[in-house]
């Protein structure tokens, strides 16, 4: 195991992936049918704001590109630090329901479930032997994620957590991955597996594709508490909350003690991030915003972000109730994608048998 370290980190590797991610965004554009995008949640509660501006939004720009978009409801993940909860099939449901809200469109896009998969997760044997535990126990972002969920132990399946991603975007030959820069020390675990698969049973022809990261610029948002809006934190305003839900979420925000609004990230992130969510809503600069609200204090920031929030989410909202009330529709709109993802999984594991020598 001779190559690069999968959890580089360093300046350079950075600005490596800023230009493999430019690159790649041109690429999207010239030939979008040349590309799969594998993206998805865990179902561990409803979509939020932040998601919508964070990553949401940007599925379905490369959906409409005409990319070849891969959504997968990370099921297994939630085992990875909890019980699984008797919720599941409800946050499941909700988080098709969120998809389609927002304008994922199962005619083009694959919606799956990884655990309906079988095929994908035996993938997960063969990468996990490309793999020393030094490599695998390497991963700063498993670190960090384990600290985050506040238990002691971590389990296997947290610690190989990137190589199961490895499988997610490798079963349908995935190309280009959003991601958070948080993220990149995962995705070069799926690069390493790519490359060191096709090196030891591949070696005239690659077999798999090492995929690129597509680095998001989108802001990240913060919750009702300042730190970063995240569904299991209790700070979110939900993509499905009622308007009156969204005043009362937005009327409990934190803001500091200065009537005169700026937009001022570094100084100001709570207010600033307010002014964010309305200019992000309204199509329009922060800056402008700000100055609209001017000395009018914290509560007038906030009626004009409830306002644009409200408006901007409307329709979203009503599509959503009308799916949610249809489970059978969600339910067949998943089985659906899992039977597309079965159906290319199967066939990237035919191929990796025969090139393993494992087809008897
Ligand atoms: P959990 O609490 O279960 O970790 P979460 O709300 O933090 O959930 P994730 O599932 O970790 O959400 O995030 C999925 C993706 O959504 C992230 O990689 C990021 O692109 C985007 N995202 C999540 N939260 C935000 C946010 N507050 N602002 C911008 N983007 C976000
Ligand atoms: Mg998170």
């Amino acid at each position: 195991m001779t190559d690069s370290e999968p959890t580089g980190g360093a300046d350079a590797s950075y600005a490596d992936a800023e230009a493999r991610s430019a690159r790649l965004e041109e690429s999207l554009h010239r030939e979008p049918g040349a590309h799969r995008v594998l993206t998805g949640d865990r179902p561990t509660g409803p979509l939020h704001l932040g998601h919508y501006f964070g990553t949401l939004q940007n599925r379905v720009r490369l959906q409409d590109l005409g990319v070849d978009l891969f959504v997968l409801v990370a099921d297994y993940q939630t085992i990875t630090d909890r019980d699984s909860p008797d919720s599941l099939p409800q946050d499941v449901d909700s988080l098709v329901a969120d998809y389609l809200a927002i304008g994922i469109d199962p005619s083009r896009a694959t919606i799956f479930a990884h655990s309906q998969v079988e095929a994908l997760n035996q993938l997960f044997l063969p990468f996990l032997s490309l793999l020393s535990v030094a490599e695998i126990g390497r991963n700063p972002t498993v670190k960090d994620e384990m600290t985050a969920s506040g238990q002691s132990a971590m389990s296997g399946l947290m610690f190989t957590y990137p190589v199961h991603q490895a499988a997610d975007i490798l079963f349908c030959k995935g190309t280009a991955v959003p991601v958070g820069k948080d993220q990149l020390p995962h995705l070069e675990v799926t690069r390493l597996v790519a490359r060191r698969f096709n090196r030891k049973y591949s070696p005239d022809k690659p077999y798999f594709p090492e995929p690129d990261a597509l680095l998001s610029d989108a802001p990240i948002l913060l919750g009702t508490d300042g730190g970063k809006m995240s569904k299991s934190r209790n700070n979110s305003i939900p993509l499905g909350a009622t308007a009156d839900e969204t005043a009362k979420l937005i009327s409990r925000a934190k803001t500091d003690s200065d009537r005169t609004i700026t937009y001022d990230p570094a100084n100001r992130p709570e207010v600033s991030n307010l002014v964010l969510l309305a200019a992000l809503c309204q199509g329009r600069k922060p800056e402008a915003v700000a100055a609209e609200i001017g000395d009018g204090g914290s509560g007038a920031l906030k009626r004009l972000v409830t306002e644009a929030v409200n408006e901007y989410f409307r329709d979203i909202r009503t599509r959503r109730a009308d799916l949610i009330a249809d489970r059978t529709h969600l339910r067949d709109t998943l089985l659906a994608g899992n039977a597309r993802a079965r159906d290319i999984a199967h066939h990237t594991l035919t191929d990796v048998r025969r090139l393993m020598h494992t087809t008897y």
